[in-house]
C-alpha cells in the first residue's frame, strides 16, 4: 500500500523535530532494543571492516574483554614517559569499545602540559571528534570564556574521562571510563597539576567514585586518589557547560565554583 505523503506542515514539524534532536547531539541511529551497558563486555573480536562512517548505526560492542583491556591500558600508560608518548599510546589502544562505534579519531588533550589545574570533562562530542581536541564545540567555547574571566585560561590542561566520542553524545559508561582511566591517571602524573576541576556529573561521579548527582557534588572540595593511593589531589566538581547552555540560570553556580578554584590556586601560589 502506498505511504501517505506528509503535508507541508507535517514536513516542517518533522524537520524541526530532527533539528531539535541533532542540536541535542542525537545524530546516529541506535539499536531498537535497549543495551545493558553494565553487562560483561563481549569476548575479543576485531572489527571486520574499516570503522563505520559517522551517522551509521554503531557496531555492536566488540571490545576485548575488560580485564584484558585494563591490563593493556595500565601497561601502555605506565610506559609513556611524556604526554606525546601517552597520546600515541591512547591512539594505539584498542580496548575501549567507543573506538569502534563511529568515532573519527581519539581526542586526548589541549592546554598547558605543566598546568596547575587539570580540567576533566566527560567525553568528546561531535566538534571534538572532528577536530581531535577536547572542549572545542559550543560548550567548550563557553568553558573557555568562563576560564578566561576567572583568570584560569592559560593555567589549565584539558582532557576527558574517555577519548572517543560516545555515539549520539550519550554519557560514557562505567566500563568505557574504567578502561580509559589508566591513561587519565598517567596524564595527571605527567602534568602534575595542583588540583582537578571535574566538569559534569559523569566526570565527577567517576573520578571521585561518588553516587550523588552533580547538583549536590558541585562546589565542594573532595580528594581524588590515584589507584596507587600515592598521589592525592584536591578536586572540585562543577556543572557542565553544555548544561549551562540549556540552563543559563545555573551559570552563577558554575562561576562561583571557578572563583573558588582560582582563589585556592592563588592562595597556594602566594609565599607563606
Ligand atoms: N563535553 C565534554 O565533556 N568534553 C568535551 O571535550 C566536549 C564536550
Amino acid at each position: 500500500m502506498a505511504q501517505p505523503v506528509p503535508s507541508d506542515p507535517d514536513l516542517r514539524a518533522l524537520e524541526s523535530l530532527l533539528a531539535f534532536w541533532s542540536e541535542a547531539g542525537v545524530e546516529v541511529c541506535l539499536e531498537d532494543e535497549p543495551v545493558d551497558r553494565m553487562a560483561p563486555l563481549a569476548p575479543p573480536q576485531r572489527p571486520q571492516a574499516a570503522p563505520a562512517p559517522l551517522r551509521q548505526a554503531p557496531a555492536p560492542e566488540t571490545s576485548p574483554e575488560i580485564g584484558e583491556a585494563l591490563e593493556t591500558a595500565r601497561a601502555t600508560a605506565a610506559a609513556a614517559g611524556d604526554l606525546a608518548a601517552l597520546a600515541e599510546a591512547i591512539a594505539a589502544f584498542e580496548g575501549c569499545p567507543l573506538r569502534f562505534q563511529g568515532a573519527r579519531q581519539p581526542v586526548f588533550s589541549r592546554g598547558d602540559p605543566a598546568a596547575p589545574v587539570m580540567v576533566i570533562g566527560e567525553g568528546p562530542g561531535g566538534e571534538e571528534d572532528q577536530q581531535g581536541a577536547p572542549f572545542v564545540g559550543r560548550a567548550g567555547k563557553l568553558l573557555d570564556l568562563m576560564l578566561n574571566a576567572a583568570g584560569l585560561h592559560d593555567r589549565v590542561f584539558i582532557t576527558n574521562t574517555v577519548f572517543w566520542r560516545p555515539p549520539g553524545n550519550r554519557t560514557p559508561t562505567l566500563a568505557e571510563q574504567s578502561v580509559c582511566a589508566p591513561f587519565v591517571e598517567r596524564a595527571i602524573e605527567l602534568v602534575g597539576p595542583k588540583m582537578l576541576l571535574l566538569v559534569g556529573g559523569a566526570s565527577a561521579k567517576f573520578m571521585l567514585r561518588k553516587d550523588e548527582g552533580i547538583l549536590s557534588l558541585r562546589g565542594r572540595w573532595f580528594e581524588w586518589r590515584a589507584s596507587s593511593a600515592e598521589l592525592v589531589l584536591p578536586a572540585l566538581p562543577t556543572l557542565h557547560p553544555a548544561f549551562l547552555l540549556r540552563q543559563p540560570a545555573a551559570k552563577k553556580r558554575a562561576w562561583s565554583d571557578l572563583l573558588t578554584l582560582a582563589e585556592r590556586l592563588d592562595r597556594q601560589a602566594r609565599p607563606a
